[in-house]
């Protein structure tokens, strides 16, 4: 099979529709990272995408429908904080978890009686969507485990050949994946952190409470129990305090022949003169947007990435300390 990339057009549209109606996945910009989509409503069609992606078969996907969809359709209860967060920001990178009505593939949830579904606010994304007009169930366009694609570039690195069109809206801005809350509850629970943060949830819905899995209990957000993110090269992975020991681990790398790259903010990076560095700016937005770009280019070009944690928390450097921690292996 030939891999197209192609930007938005009515040919390009036409047939994604027709590879979609065929069980086959598409992978298309949104402005968290690149998606892999397939049509939620058939079972062969998302069992295709686990295949692909070689995704285990208990972490469930994410539902995208285009912005005048009628998710009422999806779940019979859309809690009021629900419904005034989906004005305040969708579309947009937050993916809102329901109690399903069971009216697409049982395969999407993986066995759960909820449903996670989101309204990407790529121009890109809503052109397919509103193109193929029924659910679609996307994880991100990546290899289980691999670094999430924020090119049309990255997504044929790991799929060429295997998918017939990749619908290239450019360079994701938001640059990590959706925060997913869950809306199941009286009040909302972040279960994975994203650019849309706890603070904006709370401004909205009085408050918002972060889900922390407890040792032993099944993840309410399965896919936060596996290392994720990670890049081919090796890691290594360090507290601010540390960065002596994290030198020396570099010096060692660079003696024994090997290509280390320091992986850190901007504030610290300025400092390492001399060193490799792939600096991640300054600011949550800026580390956010720069992340799986950096950590794509780092695993192309160095032997060992040496992270080195972000002082600061709170709102977006939530999400990223979270990705950072898994693609470093904690
Ligand atoms: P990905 O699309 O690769 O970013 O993965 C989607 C993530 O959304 C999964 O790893 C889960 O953590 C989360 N998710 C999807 N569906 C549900 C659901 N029904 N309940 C809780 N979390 C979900
Ligand atoms: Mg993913």
């Amino acid at each position: 099979m030939i891999t197209q990339i192609s930007g938005v057009s009515e040919l390009s549209l036409r047939l994604a529709k027709q590879y979609i109606m065929q069980g086959e996945a598409v992978a298309f910009h949104t402005e968290t990272v690149y998606g892999l989509g397939a049509d939620a409503r058939s079972d062969n069609a998302v069992r295709h995408i686990f295949e692909l992606k070689g995704r285990p078969q208990n972490n469930p996907l994410i539902v995208h429908v285009h912005r005048d969809f009628d998710i009422t359709s999806l779940t019979d209860h859309i809690p009021d904080y629900a419904k005034a967060l989906a004005k305040a920001y969708l579309p947009g990178p937050l993916t809102m978890v329901y109690p399903s009505t069971g009216k697409v593939s049982a395969l999407v949830s993986c066995g759960l009686d909820t449903l996670a579904v989101r309204v990407p606010s790529s121009p890109t994304a809503q052109a397919f969507l509103r193109a193929v007009d029924v659910p679609i169930a996307a994880p991100s366009a990546n290899l289980s485990k691999h670094i999430s694609p924020v090119t049309a570039r990255h997504v044929y690195e790991d799929f060429e050949g295997r998918i017939p069109l990749i619908l290239d809206g450019g360079r994701c801005e938001g640059g990590i994946e959706s925060t997913v809350l869950d809306c199941t509850g009286e009040t909302p629970q972040i279960l994975r952190a994203g650019l849309v943060t706890r603070e904006m949830i709370a401004a909205v819905a009085g408050e918002c409470a972060v889900y922390v899995p407890q040792k032993g209990e099944q993840p309410k957000s399965p896919g936060m129990a596996y290392k994720h993110y990670a890049p081919k090269c090796r890691t290594a992975f360090f507290a601010p305090e540390e960065l002596a020991t994290a030198k020396e681990l570099y010096l060692q790398e660079e003696q024994k022949g090997g290509v280390p790259c320091f992986f850190c903010e901007d504030e610290l990076a300025r400092t390492l003169k001399g060193f490799r560095v792939l600096d991640l700016g300054s600011s949550g937005e800026e580390m956010a947007n720069r992340l799986y770009e950096l950590l794509h280019r780092g695993e192309e070009e160095a032997t060992l990435l040496i992270g080195v944690c972000p002082k600061e928390r709170g709102g977006v450097y939530e999400g990223v300390l979270n990705r950072l921690t898994r693609a470093f292996g904690g």
